[in-house]
């Protein structure tokens, strides 16, 4: 299979985009490790993707705080020997007009989607380097390219995820790293699904494909990132996103 014989972490795995991710790249055969802040939901993805024959292992870990992810990136390269592709998936939204944001809720942003992909990248690029070998791919979003009105914290920490990206993808080219960012428009996830039904129409007048997006069709399109054949893809942003954005 395609991916076999490859130790993947997606972090934010245990609903939406990232448990897309973690079930399609398990179908490819990839060892697949998977990281959340909720211990319960996570063993309850690891279970389905097990009795489909699949290969998953839950890790606990608030992505937000360095201490924790680097522990749990050492428990993960002591356990599963290597570290091949880093999905920084996990991401939160704490909405607001500016005048009204206050800090923590831009700070409570900024940690999780930001520093969060700092924190694993760091946590596991140098076990790459070693082994010559990785794909990151970092979960932006459209809104990190075209703003959103009620979203200057996660606009910023999505466009904050770009410029890590094609940075981070400049420092590891040579060692046979590639690291891209992935930009969804409107995905229907737990994420989005509690938005007031106005908002949701309002977004649809907007998206030439008049649907929203499956976390199914993102993970397809991350699988091909992870794989060998996407070699020569680094510093990209990949957009997907019915065409909100072109
Ligand atoms: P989701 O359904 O809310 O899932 C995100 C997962 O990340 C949840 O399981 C969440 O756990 C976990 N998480 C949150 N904070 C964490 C932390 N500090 N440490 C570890 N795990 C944490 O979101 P989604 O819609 O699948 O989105 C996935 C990614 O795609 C995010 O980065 C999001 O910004 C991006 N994205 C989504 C859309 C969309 O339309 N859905 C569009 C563009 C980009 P809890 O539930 O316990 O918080």
């Amino acid at each position: 299979m395609a991916l076999s014989e490859r130790v993947s972490v997606i972090t934010g795995a245990s609903q939406g985009i990232g448990e897309a991710i973690a079930i399609e790249i398990s179908k490819e055969g990839a060892e697949v490790i998977l990281v959340d802040i909720q211990e319960e939901k996570l063993q309850e993805v690891a279970q389905r993707i097990r009795s489909a024959k699949g290969s998953a292992f839950p890790y606990c870990a608030d992505i937000s705080s360095m201490e924790q992810v680097t522990e749990v990136a050492e428990k993960i390269i002591q356990n599963h020997k290597k570290i091949d592709h880093l999905v920084n998936n996990a991401g939160i939204t704490r909405d607001n007009l500016l005048m009204r944001m206050n800090e923590e809720e831009w700070d409570a942003v900024l940690d999780v989607n930001l520093k969060g992909a700092f924190n694993f990248s760091k946590a596991v690029i140098r076990n790459m380097i070693a082994n010559r070998y990785g794909r990151i791919v970092n979960i932006s979003s459209v809104v990190g390219l075209m703003g959103n009105p009620g979203q200057t914290n996660y606009a910023a920490s999505k466009a904050g995820v770009i410029g890590f990206s094609k940075s981070l993808a400049r420092e590891v080219a040579s060692r046979g790293i590639t690291v891209n960012a992935v930009a969804p428009g409107y995905i229907a996830t737990p994420m989005t699904e509690n938005l007031p039904d106005s908002v949701k129409k309002a977004f649809l007048d907007f998206i030439p494909t008049k649907r929203f997006g499956t976390p199914d069709e993102v993970a397809h399109l991350v699988r091909f990132l992870l794989s060998d054949e996407a070699a020569y893809i680094t510093g990209q942003v990949i957009n997907i996103n019915g065409g909100l954005l072109m």
